[in-house]
């Protein structure tokens, strides 16, 4: 077990051996044009690496590469049980780089290093140890055809598949794609976010060292409207799995429909309902809503950005969340007492401080925070901030703002909290609080999200499925269920004589 407090991080990260070239057939190259885009620590605004710019020559390299691995069948016609070998040594290689990686992620994103540490890192090599030692076990199907037919149900892999993921869990994300993808046999084109590249380029260099073959792995940095662009139109891609954005994501669906069809996977936003009842654990509650909105500074998709608190309560329960939000005030993150880190850049901070101007305006309550903080670290910091008097069709209400900002609204009676929490474009995830049984399970069973908590928030690991209904997506990471996404099903049907 590490003890990440008696570690000097900023030393260490001072001695970090930072590798950011692209990965295409098993080697680290420079973009064919040479360009290079610099990537910047959050927490004081200052150049971290120039990382090499790929455009839409180095992405057909990478397809290129890609559809011989699967086509030559170095790793889709491996044995399940070698496969699973390749991903368990991964795995473990990313636990033995624990520090390193963790610090990456934390330079690069912004995230407190108590985080990394503690959960981006392990949480990556517990997925893709997960999918390794699952994949195994799968069973294909015989159906239940007349006795002198035999009919073989099999999965098979979709064959080149690109996934593009997002900037604020770079590591988690890019694991919950990569795991299952190559275990079902896929060779991958991954295109992490712009500005966070450097971990998913560190875990290739992994990957390589763990036995995964050449080209069945090729990590892409580059812009996502013209790269990413290139890479969901292309011709030789079969599958695309995405996390990122809603307005993205339907790009990305017609992409598909305008080249090949590739089946498209969209894990997108999110605006959750946190749904406090008056008999609830009030003081777990309290702490949980704050957790549910500051951590990683609100950039999280099932942030429980909108809070949903019974009448009779209001005044006591958000007393109680603002005590906690106290705690939630933003530092260096790579100080292991940290829990909220800055935004992911200015234009995210300017986005924030946007968004709590509108809710002003629009004549919501500010009962807690608002400001810019930290301004001379060069950083872009936030406080924790919290409205009251929110109604739900204002603004800070209704989109994504992808900041620690909280909209608190009331509610008389279960049918109006469940009309309030549905009446969203997004269907992420959400909580309900309640010691009634029969209320929170009632509830819950209401509310149309994809993960939804009964007195928890956040819950969840590796055995359930993750993703979202209406406009935060279609598809499912992590589970056994992930496994769809990257299969198509193959039927032979067999007359015996
Ligand atoms: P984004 O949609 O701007 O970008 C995501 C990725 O798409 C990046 O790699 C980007 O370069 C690429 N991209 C952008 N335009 C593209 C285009 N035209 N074609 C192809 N690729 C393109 O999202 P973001 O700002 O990086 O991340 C924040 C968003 O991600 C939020 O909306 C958040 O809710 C969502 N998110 C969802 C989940 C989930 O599992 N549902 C998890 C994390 C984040």
């Amino acid at each position: 077990m590490l003890d990440k407090t008696a570690i000097d991080w900023s030393q260490r990260a001072s001695e970090l051996d930072i590798e950011s070239r692209a990965f295409i057939d098993g080697r680290f190259t420079d973009a064919l044009s040479g360009e290079t885009r610099p990537s910047f620590n959050p927490a004081n605004g200052e150049k971290i690496a120039d990382v090499a710019c790929c455009g839409a020559e180095d992405a057909d390299l990478a397809v290129q590469g890609a559809r011989s691995a699967f086509e030559d069948g170095r790793w889709s016609r491996m044995a399940p049980m070698e496969r699973k070998m390749v991903l368990v040594r991964w795995a473990e290689l990313i636990e033995s780089h624990l520090e390193e990686l963790a610090l990456l992620e934390t330079l690069d994103v912004g995230k407190p290093i108590s985080d990394t540490t503690a959960v981006d890192v392990p949480s990556a090599a517990r997925t893709i140890r997960w999918s390794g030692e699952a994949i195994d076990k799968v069973y294909d199907e015989i159906s239940p055809t007349p006795h002198d037919t035999l009919a073989l149900i099999q999965r098979l892999p979709l064959g080149v598949v690109t996934a593009i993921v997002p900037w604020n869990f770079p590591l988690s994300t890019t694991a919950w794609k990569l795991a299952p993808a190559l275990a079902t046999g896929n060779s991958v084109v991954l295109k992490p976010a712009s500005s966070t590249p450097l971990s998913a380029l560190f875990i290739a260099k992994l990957a390589a060292e763990a036995g995964l073959p050449e080209g069945v792995l090729q990590v892409l940095p580059g812009p996502g409207g013209s790269m990413g662009k290139h890479l969901a139109l292309h011709m030789d891609i079969d599958g695309l799995t995405f996390t990122g954005s809603t307005p993205v994501g339907q790009l990305l669906m017609q992409y598909s429909g305008q080249s090949n069809l590739k089946r498209t996977f969209l894990e997108l936003g999110g605006k959750s309902p946190n749904i406090v009842f008056a008999d609830a654990n009030l003081d777990k509650a309290a702490a949980m809503a704050a957790v549910a909105v500051f951590y990683n500074g609100g950039q999280t998709c099932t942030a429980g950005t909108r809070l949903i608190v019974e009448a009779s309560i209001q005044d006591e329960f958000i007393e109680k969340v603002i005590a906690h939000a106290q705690r939630w005030m933003p530092g260096d993150p790579l100080d292991p007492d940290t829990r909220m880190g800055p935004m992911i850049d200015r234009g995210q901070h300017e986005t924030v401080a946007g968004y709590v101007k509108v809710g002003c305006d629009e004549g919501a309550e500010m009962a807690f925070g608002g400001g810019r903080v930290l301004q001379d670290t060069g950083g872009f910091y936030h406080e924790p901030t919290i409205f009251r008097g929110v109604n739900n069709q204002m603004q800070i209400a209704q989109e994504e703002i992808f900041g620690p900002v909280l909209s608190v609204m009331s509610f008389k009676n279960a049918e109006e909290a469940v009309r309030i929490a549905n009446d969203s474009i997004f269907g992420l995830a959400g909580a309900v609080w309640s010691n009634n049984i029969n209320t929170a399970h009632k509830v819950a069973a209401a509310v149309r999200v994809g993960t939804m908590g009964i007195n928890n928030y956040f819950g969840g690991d590796i055995t359930v499925p993750f993703g979202g209904f209406k406009q935060s997506g279609n598809g499912r990471d992590k589970s056994m269920h992930a496994f769809d996404d990257y299969t198509e099903l193959k039927t032979t049907w067999i007359e015996l004589d």
